[in-house]
């Protein structure tokens, strides 16, 4: 037997626990074209909340009383597929269980030699190449201008501040606490961090942008959001990537207009979501890859322990507790020798 986690409920405002059910069910069977996985980490991310809404959005809502799914690494147990072998390490979009069959076409292969397994979920994964594609593609940061990044010492947040930095960019990032604030600094290389619990927004940004701000990379939305419109410079760029701060409210966000601002200084604001850029993972991976073996990106993981433990990793990105990208271990590769011993 295994144990699987499902959505019992549509959470109202923030979720709970009782929002959800941990489950014994039979470990499954591959049959042809199929492999057996073993969970290894498990993905918690914020979007997964409006998944959890039963409200129309780019990916479909989760459905009640069956398993939620995310990014997961797992080890192939049990292959009935020419395309893996077992002991192979896989990445794919799978329930949170700790055993799953999947299609040989749902998982690929990834080479936990050049990095460690759980970086496929961050820094090499989805929330990497969120930030290069959003920060790249709609921010076009060019050297000399200044960057604001909010949820910056976040899964995506704290590498879009260091690809700025890469680009020769002045970098600030928004945080909500002084342990993230000094990570920011002292670790990442931004140029200034705001604590945005603790300090006025309007007033720390503009401080620390004296130039005003050519790219915002949007992550937060909320009242931190409101403080940076009014420094944007002419032609800036805001690649809007999330809104965490709205995701429980029961009732739509309001808030001061953007409108003029963006009038006033021919700003671009942009949503998008990474799948957008699918066809050109590979090449995003490759530098961010570069760029990692290089030392000129580091990243941080806030890994919690234990399947059971799963759902309370994923409330906790609603606290703030996890420092660069919320991960949950499940269990150990098993290599060869670990199999004999
Ligand atoms: P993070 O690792 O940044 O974790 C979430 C963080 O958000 C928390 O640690 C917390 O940090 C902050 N936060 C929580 N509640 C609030 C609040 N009310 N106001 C301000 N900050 C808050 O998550 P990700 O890096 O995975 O995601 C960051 C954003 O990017 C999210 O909005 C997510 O939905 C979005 N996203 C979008 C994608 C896309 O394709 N468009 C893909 C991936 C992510 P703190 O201590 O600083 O408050």
């Amino acid at each position: 037997m295994q144990k699987q986690i499902k959505l019992i409920n549509r959470p109202q405002g923030t979720p709970t626990n009782n929002d959800f059910e941990i489950v014994n069910l039979p470990i499954g069977e591959a049959t042809e074209g199929e492999v057996l996985l073993r969970t290894l980490y498990i993905s918690v991310d914020p979007y997964l909340r409006g998944r959890m809404n039963d409200t129309k959005s780019y990916i479909p809502p989760f459905k009640l009383n069956e398993a939620i799914s995310s990014g997961v690494v797992a080890q192939v147990v049990e292959s009935k597929s020419l395309l893996f072998n077992k002991g192979d390490v896989v990445l794919g979009s799978l329930p949170w269980q700790e055993y799953s069959v999947a299609n040989e076409k749902a998982v690929r292969l990834i080479d936990h030699s050049i990095a460690p397994a759980s970086a496929y979920l961050s820094v090499l994964g989805m929330t990497g190449l969120t930030a290069y594609f959003g920060l790249l593609d709609i921010g076009k940061p060019k050297e000399g201008e200044t960057v604001v990044v909010s949820g910056a010492a976040g899964a995506v947040g704290s590498i879009v501040g260091q690809i700025a930095k890469i680009k020769g960019a002045h970098v600030v990032g928004i945080a909500g606490s002084e342990e993230k604030v000094k990570f920011l600094i002292d670790e990442l290389g931004f140029d200034a961090a705001i604590n945005y619990k603790t300090q006025d927004v309007a007033k720390a940004l503009s401080e620390a942008c004296p130039n005003g701000i050519d790219v915002y990379f949007e992550n937060v939305g909320g009242e931190i959001s409101d403080a940076v419109f009014p420094l944007l410079n002419n032609f800036a760029r805001i690649p809007v990537c999330g809104a965490i701060s709205s995701y429980n409210n029961e009732q739509a966000d309001v808030g001061p207009r953007v409108q003029g601002h963006l009038i006033k200084t021919s700003s671009l604001m942009q949503g998008f979501t990474v799948g957008h850029y699918s066809s050109r993972f590979s090449d995003g991976a490759k530098d961010l890859a570069i760029w990692l073996k290089e030392g000129k990106l580091k990243y941080e993981e806030t890994i919690t322990e234990g399947f059971e433990h799963t759902i309370d990793a994923f409330l906790d990105l609603f606290q703030g507790s996890n420092l660069g990208k919320a991960l949950v271990k499940v269990a150990e590769i098993e290599t060869e020798t670990s199999a004999v011993e």
